[in-house]
């Protein structure tokens, strides 16, 4: 090609055309047959591409389940509207706002007389055997305690559980399971209009007081928070392991019995 050849630049020029043309097409087919990677999953496990769910139906399908005070703010205002301790019984017997539901074999009938004015309070039911919180021997000594120290019948003190479903397999009920469902107890104890609340054992103690301490701490002395005072003392249970504790439970008695007007006897 000379360097004014202007029929050969022109078919130069023509070729170069074409080459670009084949080059691009050929990228553009290969671009339009690449398959579209798959999303990956959380663990790194390839998943297929997610198929786009509108909002309002995802929230249908997941609704959002209430939370612990959600659920423990509506057992309060059911409570609240029952002015009778049987028809209490009754609700809490039908409640189902946490698992504890799906294990009880019994429910636990708290002891709801309590004319004396002492209300002691546990903090779950004791053995699936018994209907009561405290059954055994360890409501057999509660109940020597009340007819032989407090010169009272069992049938007139009452007897109530924080928790009103007994946890399985002997585990103690978790913070959150008491917290859900102490109101009910809470309304058992406004209508009983109890003198003296006497927990058995610190975690009731605890419970009751919203206090994180050792038993030796807690009792020996009547707290008086807002609400009829309170005298904690050792659970039953305790007392069976170690009778050593009787005389220092039988202090704590005492205590109450002065809060209520009973003779001590010294
Ligand atoms: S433990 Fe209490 S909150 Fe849970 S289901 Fe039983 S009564 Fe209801």
């Amino acid at each position: 090609m000379t360097p004014h050849d202007p029929p050969s630049e022109l078919a130069e020029l023509s070729r170069a055309l074409s080459r670009e043309v084949q080059r691009r097409e050929w990228h553009g087919q290969r671009r339009a047959a690449a398959p579209v990677p798959p999303a990956v999953g959380p663990e790194g496990v390839q998943t297929a591409a997610p198929k786009e769910v509108q909002p309002e139906k995802r929230a249908q399908e997941n609704p959002v389940p209430p939370s612990l005070e959600e659920r423990r703010a509506q057992i309060q205002a059911q409570a609240a509207q029952i002015t009778d301790l049987i028809q209490l019984q009754a609700a809490a017997e039908a409640c189902t706002a946490c698992v504890l539901c799906n294990s009880r074999q019994k429910t636990v009938a708290p002891r709801i007389n309590g004319s004396a004015g002492v209300a002691f309070v546990v903090l779950a039911p004791a053995e699936e055997a018994s209907s009561t919180p405290l059954g055994g021997a360890a409501g057999d000594l509660l109940d020597k305690i009340v007819t032989g120290g407090m010169k009272l019948k069992p049938a007139q003190t009452a007897l109530i559980s924080l928790v009103q479903c007994r946890p399985p397999q002997d585990r103690p009920p978790t913070a959150d399971e008491v917290r859900l469902c102490s109101p009910w107890a809470q309304r058992q104890l406004e209508l009983l209009q109890a003198k003296v609340l006497v927990p058995l054992g610190a975690p009731a103690a605890n419970a009751l007081l919203g206090k994180n301490q050792g038993l030796e701490t807690l009792r020996g002395h009547i707290h008086r928070p807002e609400g009829p005072p309170v005298v904690p003392t050792y659970h039953p249970q305790d007392l069976l392991a170690n009778p050593q504790l009787k005389a220092p439970c039988w202090k704590d008695i005492q205590l109450a019995m002065g809060e209520l007007g009973l003779p001590t006897g010294g």
